[in-house]
C-alpha cells in the first residue's frame, strides 16, 4: 500500500508544494485545511491527482475542530505513516489580539497549541501504523533564531518563564510572557514553541517508539501568501529583496521539495534534528543539521513549554 503523511495548511505556499512532491513521491495525502474548496482547487492548480489525496477539515485556531480532524481521520480508518505540521498564521500589522473559541491568543493557538495537541492526539496513530520509517515533522523558521542573520530583526521572540501560558492565557493575558500584545512577536514565539515541541516529543517518545521527530527552516519562501497581511508595497518589495540582497530567497517549489525530503527521504531520518540550507541560497544547496536558538535548545523551556501547553489544550 502507499505510505499516508497527513498535512496541516495544503492550500496554498510551502504545505501545498510538499503534498505535491510527497504525491511524486509516491504518497497519499490527507489534507488538513480549514477552507476544503480552496484546498481541492490548490490541489487541482498544481496538478496534484484527485485519488492521491483526501480532504479533511481542520481549523487550528479551535482545540475542538482539532479534536473533530482525529476522530474524522480514524473514522476513515486510515493509517497514519508521517504527519507534517505546516498550517500557520502571520498577522504582522494587527493591533489588538484575536482570539480562539477558547478565547486564546490566535497566532500562537493556531501555530503552536493547536499543533501541540494535534502531535499529542496522533502520536498514537503514528505508533499504531505498522510502516517502517515513521515521521513527525514541524516546520520552524529562522526568524525564531537571533542568532542567525534572518532572526536578527526585532522583536525578538521571547518565552520569558511563560507567565501568560502560567496565567491561563486569556484576556487581558495575550502573550506567552504575558508582556503587552506584540502581532509579530507572538508569531516568533510560536515558531519557538515548535522547535521546542519537537525537540521535547523526541526526548520523551523517540527511544521509546522509533518515530523520527525533526524541523526544518526550508528557506525565505517570500512569494507564498503568508505575507498577504502585510502592507502591499512589503509584500512586492520583500520577494526582491530575499533574491537580490540577502539571497534567502527560495521557490514555493523547491521549499516543498525539500519538506518533503524531510519527510520521506532515507537521509533524513534523524531524530531530533532541525534542518537548513542556510541563509543564502546557492545552487545545489546541500542541507545540515543547525542548532537552534538558546531559548529553542533549553531543556528547562522544553518541558515547562510542554506542561503548560499540555494543560491549555485540555490533555491533563
Ligand atoms: P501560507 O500562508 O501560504 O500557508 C499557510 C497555510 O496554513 C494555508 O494553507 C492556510 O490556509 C493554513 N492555515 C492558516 N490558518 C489555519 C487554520 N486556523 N487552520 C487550518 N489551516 C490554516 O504560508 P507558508 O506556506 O509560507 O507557511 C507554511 C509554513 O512554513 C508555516 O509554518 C511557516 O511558519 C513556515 N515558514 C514559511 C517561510 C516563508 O518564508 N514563507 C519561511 C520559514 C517557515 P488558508 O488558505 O485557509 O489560509
Amino acid at each position: 500500500r502507499k505510505p499516508t503523511v497527513a498535512i496541516t495548511g495544503t492550500s496554498s505556499g510551502v504545505g501545498l508544494y510538499a503534498a505535491k512532491a510527497l504525491v511524486k513521491r509516491g504518497w497519499h495525502v490527507v489534507m488538513g485545511c480549514r477552507d476544503l474548496d480552496k484546498a481541492a482547487r490548490a490541489a487541482q492548480s498544481v496538478g496534484i491527482p484527485s485519488d492521491s489525496y483526501t480532504l479533511i477539515h481542520i481549523d487550528l485556531g479551535s482545540l475542538q475542530s482539532v479534536r473533530r480532524f482525529v476522530e474524522n481521520f480514524r473514522a476513515r480508518g486510515l493509517s497514519l505513516d508521517a504527519l507534517l505540521c505546516n498550517a500557520a498564521i502571520y498577522m504582522p500589522l494587527l493591533k489588538e489580539p484575536l482570539r480562539s473559541p477558547e478565547g486564546y491568543e490566535l497566532t500562537v493557538t493556531t501555530n503552536h497549541l493547536g499543533h501541540f495537541l494535534l502531535c499529542n492526539l496522533m502520536l498514537e496513530d503514528l505508533k499504531r501504523s505498522s510502516y517502517r520509517d515513521r515521521r513527525l515533522v514541524i516546520l520552524g523558521t529562522v526568524t525564531h533564531n537571533p542568532d542567525e542573520l534572518g532572526g536578527k530583526i526585532p522583536p525578538r521572540p521571547d518565552l520569558g518563564n511563560f507567565e501568560g501560558f502560567a496565567a491561563g492565557f486569556k484576556d487581558p493575558i495575550s502573550m506567552i510572557d504575558g508582556k503587552k500584545f506584540e502581532s509579530v512577536k507572538a508569531y516568533k514565539d510560536s515558531k519557538v514553541c515548535n522547535v521546542l515541541t519537537m525537540r521535547e516529543l523526541h526526548r520523551r517518545f523517540h527511544s521509546s517508539t522509533d518515530i523520527t521527530f525533526s524541523s526544518l527552516y526550508p528557506g525565505c519562501v517570500a512569494e507564498t501568501p503568508l505575507f498577504r497581511n502585510h502592507y502591499p508595497l512589503f509584500q512586492k518589495l520583500f520577494p526582491l529583496f530575499q533574491k537580490y540582497i540577502t539571497g534567502g530567497y527560495v521557490s514555493q517549489e523547491l521549499a516543498g521539495e525539500r519538506v518533503a525530503a524531510v519527510v520521506a527521504d532515507p537521509e533524513y531520518r534523524q531524530s531530533g534534528a532541525y534542518w537548513s540550507w542556510g541563509n543564502r541560497q546557492k545552487k545545489n544547496r546541500k542541507s545540515f543539521v543547525q542548532q537552534v536558538s538558546p531559548q529553542a535548545r533549553d531543556d528547562e523551556n522544553a518541558v515547562r513549554m510542554w506542561e503548560l501547553s499540555y494543560k491549555l489544550v485540555g490533555l491533563a
